[in-house]
């Protein structure tokens, strides 16, 4: 077998979003934390020019997806996927969730959380407790890396404590650490986070960085080019030893293909 052979036999067939879920669901367009590496900012604004990049940083709510009538989907359902969820659209927000629940689905909340919004959401869906997972997305501890990467996204002392809040509010909560922004401080963090935890930690590389990052400033570059080092095989299979011994810590199929782990074999497993 060459090499492509080899590399053709490891591609994931269940990737991205589809390891967590069996259907994305959102209601907006935009999204004020704008983040460099984000997969929706370049496909609505670089790919399919739907808008500019400074319309993206508004978040426009799209009535059409609120009003939706959603069926019982075969599985956990992600929401939101392709926006966040924040003061502009958390009604909306909190419209199509209670749609979803009320059709007896799972619900993955995943958020680059802001205090407001999740306390709303622990009171309005407290009755939900046992079908609504929280998954906050923190990427990285130090001020600049994330004001840099998430320069609209709320800060990591916020993040943590939303996923306190949630957490004393009796919700399952996990967190997504993808991409790993601070390969230096990565495992330390992660330490940081479990006791905060009760259902999972992901961890994931950036992807298809030269595609999704526009670089056009030195900060910029060197800031893609710290990304780059951090994942390279070594420091992925480093962290991997210091974490794999965790039961909650879980790797996305980027970094599965590094450390030779079996891919999922079903969409929204979960685990
Ligand atoms: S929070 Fe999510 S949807 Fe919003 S810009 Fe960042 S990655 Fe994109």
């Amino acid at each position: 077998m060459d090499g492509d052979q080899e590399c053709r036999q490891r591609q994931p067939a269940i990737s991205g979003t589809r390891e967590w879920a069996v259907a994305e669901v959102n209601c907006s367009l935009g999204c004020p934390h704008d983040c460099r590496y984000c997969y929706a900012r370049y496909d609505r604004v670089v790919r399919r020019r739907l808008v500019s990049a400074a319309e993206w940083r508004h978040c426009r709510v799209l009535p059409e997806e609120v009003d939706r009538v959603h069926p019982l989907y075969p599985g956990q359902v992600m929401f939101p996927a392709a926006h966040d969820i924040v003061a502009e659209n958390l009604d909306a927000c909190c419209r199509v969730l209670a749609g979803l629940l009320a059709a007896g689905n799972r619900v993955l909340v995943v958020s680059k959380p802001h205090r407001l919004c999740i306390e709303t959401l622990c009171r309005r869906f407290a009755a939900f407790r046992d079908r609504l997972l929280f998954r906050f997305t923190i990427t990285a501890r130090d001020p600049a890396l994330l004001l840099l990467w998430e320069p609209g996204a709320p800060g990591y002392e916020e993040r943590r404590d939303c996923l306190a809040l949630a957490g004393q509010r009796g919700f399952a909560t996990s967190v997504s650490v993808e991409p790993i922004l601070d390969a230096a401080d990565v495992v330390a963090m992660v330490h940081e986070l479990l006791p905060l935890v009760s259902h999972s930690i992901w961890l994931g590389r950036m992807n298809r960085i030269g595609e999704r990052v526009v670089a056009e400033t030195d900060e910029m570059r060197a800031a893609v080019e710290r990304v780059e080092r951090g994942q390279e095989v070594e420091r992925i299979e480093a962290i991997y030893r210091h974490l794999a011994h965790i039961p909650l810590v879980r790797w996305k199929e980027s970094i599965k293909l590094v450390v030779g782990l079996p891919f999922a074999e079903r969409p929204g497993l979960d685990v």
